[in-house]
Formats: structure tokens, sequence, C-alpha cells
């Protein structure tokens, strides 16, 4: 038996260290709304702890408020959210899925882990979203094949919009169902002020600690079809049959959100709207500042909504600017500033050599000439001024 009095008590390691945007700015640092402590205790008390009860219902009953979804399912990620999507739309091995190449792995990773094969599309010049042209010549060669995808995965890139409507509407002519990859999207809305992913049947969005509103780790499920919704909570909480005894017609996952996590999440939440207006301005700042040097752009925001502006993306043309994306994220990086370059797509990785994939010209572009900049919501003008300067130092005179 190991003397359990030997082990220190938690609280001789505290303080734990401070997280580096105490020291340096960050791309996207969490920013506390100020009532998580209060709705942690809440939580706490309400002796609820596991992935059931009142807060993570209180947190889903209010993400679909604000979102206008119909129903909601709080995960443990974004990522556990597509997974529980490509399970519900049936996806299974040798199966197509269609994803944009310019986004972050997650969105096909667990599609690809059921063995599925992605297949991999340009995005426009218009917002960077998933080319819809493309999209239906590419179904049409595919319907020709006798090979339609299992799924299509349109991805607002960086918390703008996909256009949504278009693709959905060149998918219902083939029957292919839309899953709308919104994992960055909290808060950004298409005309007429419907929420990010309504529309697809099946949207996911992100709570991780980057994103704009966090529960330190954490997702969702949304859907206007409850029964779909209803279907992912039976999975996500192991596929139990509701009897006494364990009884399982399926396998599912442990996916559902902690009570504590919902309670931060739901403090959180009351913040957004805020925080898609400080993004936007730190947006309309850099733009400012910065939109007339010759060889810089920024990605622009096409008509068919308004963009949370998670995080705001330069572009560089090394020729007319003076110096690559490249040479700005080491001045940035000295200047104590970070920064990274834009997605890298998904059929330049190594990890899918092998798939098939349409053009990505404008992904690669963008990949080549695109530096992602700080864009917190708890930026102040005087940091953003930092990185302003910093920028604008490697520009050529
Ligand atoms: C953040 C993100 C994800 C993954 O979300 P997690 O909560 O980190 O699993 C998936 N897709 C995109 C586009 C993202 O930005």
């Amino acid at each position: 038996m190991l003397p359990l009095q030997a082990v220190p008590p938690a609280a001789a390691i505290l303080p734990f260290p401070r997280h580096p945007s105490a020291a340096r700015l960050m791309l996207s640092p969490p920013d506390l709304a100020g009532g998580e402590l209060d709705s942690l205790r809440m939580a706490l008390d309400s002796g609820w702890l596991a992935p059931a009860g009142p807060t993570p219902a209180a947190f889903e009953a209010e993400l679909a408020a604000r979102t206008g979804f119909a129903a909601t399912l709080a995960t443990t990620s974004g990522t556990a959210a597509l997974h529980l999507a490509y399970r519900l739309l049936g996806v299974t091995r040798g199966d197509e899925v269609w994803a944009p190449s310019l986004t972050f792995i997650a969105t096909v990773a667990p599609a690809v882990q059921m063995g599925a094969v992605p297949r991999f599309l340009d995005v426009t010049p218009q917002g960077f979203t998933l080319d819809p042209g493309m999209l239906r010549d590419e179904l049409v060669r595919a319907a020709r094949r006798g090979r339609l995808p299992r799924v299509v995965v349109p991805v607002d890139l960086y918390g703008q919009c996909s256009d949504l409507d278009t693709i959905v509407a060149i998918c219902d002519r083939w029957g292919v169902p839309v899953l709308s990859d919104s994992a960055a999207a909290m808060g950004a809305v298409h005309r007429g002020g419907r929420h990010a992913g309504r529309g697809a049947r099946l949207a996911a969005f992100s709570f991780n600690g980057n994103k704009i509103v966090t529960t330190g780790g954490g997702g969702a499920l949304a859907s206007d079809d409850p029964a779909l919704i209803d279907r992912a909570r039976h999975l996500a909480g192991q596929a139990k049959e509701p009897w006494p005894h364990y009884e399982h017609e399926t396998t599912g996952y442990a996916y559902g959100l902690s009570s504590l996590l919902a309670a931060v999440g739901l403090a959180q939440l009351p913040a957004l709207e805020a925080r898609v207006q400080r993004r936007r301005a730190v947006f309309a700042r850099y733009a400012a500042a910065l939109g007339d040097l010759p060889g810089l752009s920024f990605i622009p925001e096409p008509g068919w909504g308004r963009a949370n502006r998670w995080l705001s993306v330069a572009r560089f043309d090394p020729q007319a600017f003076g110096a690559d994306r490249e040479a700005v994220r080491r001045a940035l990086d000295a200047a104590g500033v970070e920064s990274r370059p834009a997605w890298k797509p998904l059929h330049l990785q190594p990890a899918f050599r092998d798939a098939p994939r349409s053009s990505g010209a404008m992904a690669a572009g963008l990949f080549e000439q695109g530096l992602c900049l700080p864009s917190g919501s708890g930026m102040t003008e005087a940091e953003q001024a930092r990185v302003i300067e910093a920028i604008a130092s490697c520009a050529r005179r």
C-alpha cells in the first residue's frame, strides 16, 4: 500500500502557470464573460456533474434560442459533433464525403476514421468558402459515375458563412444531404439574419478555447429536425436503451458535454453578440490601417452573410508588398505577436495524399499568401496598434 498522506494536496501545486497570452499577443485567447464562477457554483450546487441534468439542458435551450435551430445537443467537442453527424447520415466504408480543401482537418477526420474517402473541392474568391459551381459540375460527373457522395460538408471559413442556400439547392437536386461545419461561426448570420449553419440538415459548432465563445472544450450539433438530435443524444450517451439493465442495439459514444463545462458555456453565451461586434471592429481597424498598402488584401465578406470575423486573415502578394507572409510572420513573432498561416489545404496534406481532389488552386494560393492575425475580443487598440506597426514595417517603401 502506498502511504496516502505522502501525496501532496492539489493546492500545493497552485498557482498554475499563466496562459502565454499574459506575455504575448495571441491569435484568439479565451475571453471571460464574468459570470462563469457563479454559473459553475450553481451547477455544483445542483449536484449534477455528469453530462446530464439541468445545466446541459439549459445550455442547449439557450443555444437553440440564440441560433433559431429547433434542437441542439451539447457535445464534448466540435469534432465529436461532426462524428455524430456522420454517424446519423449513415457514412460507411468506401462512401465519399465532399468538403472544401481549405479547412481544418477535423472537418473530415471522423468520416475518414469511419472508412470514408474524402474528396476535396476548391473555394471561391468571393469569400474563400466552398465553390458552388465546382460542386454542381462534380455532382453531375459523380452521378454519371454512379457514385454520389454520402454527404457534402461546406465550412464557414474563419467564421464566414458558406453560400449555404445555393449549396443546399444544388445538393437537393441529387438528394445529397448537407452537413455544415460551422465550428468557428457562432454568431455569424446569413442574409436576413438566419444563423450560420441553418438550412443544412445538420450543423456542428465548437466551443474550444480559441473560439468566439468557449466552454474550455466543447461543441454542439444542431438541426431543425428534432428527431435527428434525439438520435444523436442516444448515440452520444453510449446508446443505452431505456431498460433497468444495460441494453444496447448498437454502440455509441461518450460525447455528452459535462455539466460543469455547460455551466461555463451558459455564462459565455450572453457575451456572443458583443464579441461578434468586437471581432468585426478588430477586422475593420486592420482593414482601415493596412488595406491601402500595395500587395496587402483581406478576405472579402460576400453579400450573403455577416461574418463573425473569428480570425482576421490578411493576404500578402510578395512582389507588390515587398515581403512574403513568412517574413511578416517572423517580424510579428519578433514583436511578441502570434500569427499563423491560413489553413494548409487538405489536398496538400500528407495524410490525404491518395484522396481524390478537384482543383485546389484558390485554397493553395490562400495558404501561400494568407496569414491569420490576432483577433481576440479582449485585444486592446494599443495591442492591435503593435500588430499593425509590425506589418506596416515589412511593406516596401
Ligand atoms: C475548431 C474547428 C473544428 C473542431 O472543433 P473542436 O471543438 O476543436 O473539436 C472543426 N472545424 C473547424 C472549421 C474549426 O474551426
